[in-house]
């Protein structure tokens, strides 16, 4: 596997992004501020689906106000405040207790293409409040959102352009002696989007947010997330992601932590592997499946099980996987560690998996320590 980038470290409230930390989940609540009922509900949702970094919408002084009240909602999980063009609901919403801005230099200062134009005094101002509050910046750059100075010298939103905008942003914030910088560089065209992010990767040490933008809906907008942010994650880039669908957040959760599971970053529960079955198998694979995972559901350990169904690729399949289970006729052989443990019956697989899944996550508890465990 490709090792990990290193980057610096930015404290984010009581998280650190970056180094050698776990690759964060963050979403985006929808809720308006101002609807209390509404936004609260969601970030219950957000929360119990495991977002570990919540961000929502600051789109005028109210939405700022409203952002001491959310914290105390949040239960110690990170605030971002996302801010678009005004420079004093930045400063308003780092006073309200934001752990991260999100926001984009050029447009809240009103600079356009150079450093030396009357918004580098609001830049300035910005940086200088969260400097003194913790508080950390992400330069969010979008394929919609690059400077008409960079648009015109590179044709369009290349990647190049989107690495020269996103540059520029960090610089004028390091202008600023600003330091406490992630990154994040979007696009809705998938080529461009990995492109300028491993780009971006080898030019400095700053952690990148890793998304794709406006995915669509859960369906394919996740097979599209998992094959965007996925190769930027297997080139070792990435220190959080998002995954961007229009819909409940916490199914943007529930993917984002599958992509990192399945791109071999992360995992904080079970890998199930299970094969498709074909005309060899002799058992009910798929019920056999579906009940392992309803009763492993609680489970949060990371481990990685196999259940296939029949003797072609079951054995070695089971033996490499720390439980598995290589089906047979009517039945099937339990495997632990690589040893071969016993023969079950069919009626039998699923609870005797469970059995072998709980007692080897006690095991891996017991060594580790207490909850959910990284890989
Ligand atoms: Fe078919 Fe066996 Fe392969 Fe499953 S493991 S797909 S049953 S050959």
């Amino acid at each position: 596997m490709v090792a990990r980038r290193k980057t610096r470290e930015v404290r984010c409230g009581n998280l650190v992004i970056g180094g050698e930390n776990p690759i964060w989940v963050q979403s985006l609540a929808t809720s308006k501020l101002a609807d209390t009922e509404a936004i609260r509900g969601e970030i219950r949702r957000m929360l119990d689906a495991g977002c570990e970094i919540v961000r929502v919408a600051v789109f005028d002084s109210r939405d700022a106000q409203a952002l001491g009240e959310v914290k105390k909602y949040l239960g110690g999980v990170p605030l971002v405040a996302d801010i678009h063009f005004n420079h004093k609901l930045a400063l308003e919403a780092i006073e309200r207790g934001a752990d991260k801005i999100r926001l984009n230099p050029g447009n809240v200062a009103g600079l356009r293409g150079s450093f030396e134009a009357e918004g580098r005094e609001r830049l300035r101002q910005v940086a200088e409040a969260a400097r003194r509050k913790g508080v950390s910046i992400r330069v969010g750059v979008n394929s919609g959102s690059v400077e008409k100075d960079l648009l015109e010298k590179h044709g369009w939103a290349t990647a190049e352009a989107l690495v020269e905008s996103a540059s520029r942003h960090c610089e004028w914030l390091e202008r600023c002696g600003f330091r406490d910088i992630v990154v994040s560089i979007k696009s809705t065209d998938m080529e461009q989007n990995v492109e300028a992010n491993l780009r971006f990767a080898r030019l400095n040490d700053f952690p990148l947010h890793v998304g794709v933008t406006e995915a669509g809906l859960p369906g394919y907008g996740t097979i599209k997330s998992a094959v965007g942010i996925g190769r930027i994650l297997l080139e070792g880039v990435g220190d959080t992601i998002r995954v961007s669908l229009t819909g409940d957040k916490d199914l943007e959760v529930r993917a984002a932590f599958d992509i990192l599971k399945a791109a071999g970053r992360r995992a904080v529960d079970p890998e199930i592997v299970a094969c498709p079955a074909c005309g060899r198998i002799a058992i009910d694979l798929e019920k056999v499946v579906n009940e392992v995972v309803e009763r492993i559901r609680d489970v949060r350990v990371p481990m990685r099980i196999s259940i296939l169904g029949c003797a072609v690729n079951g054995p070695g399949e089971a033996a490499g996987a720390d439980v598995g289970l290589a089906g047979g006729r009517g039945g099937g052989i339990i495997f632990r560690g690589g040893k071969i443990l016993r023969r079950v019956e069919e009626s039998e697989m699923a609870a005797e998996l469970e059995k072998e899944i709980r007692s080897l996550a006690a095991e891996i508890e017991s060594r580790r320590g207490k909850g959910a465990v990284d890989r």
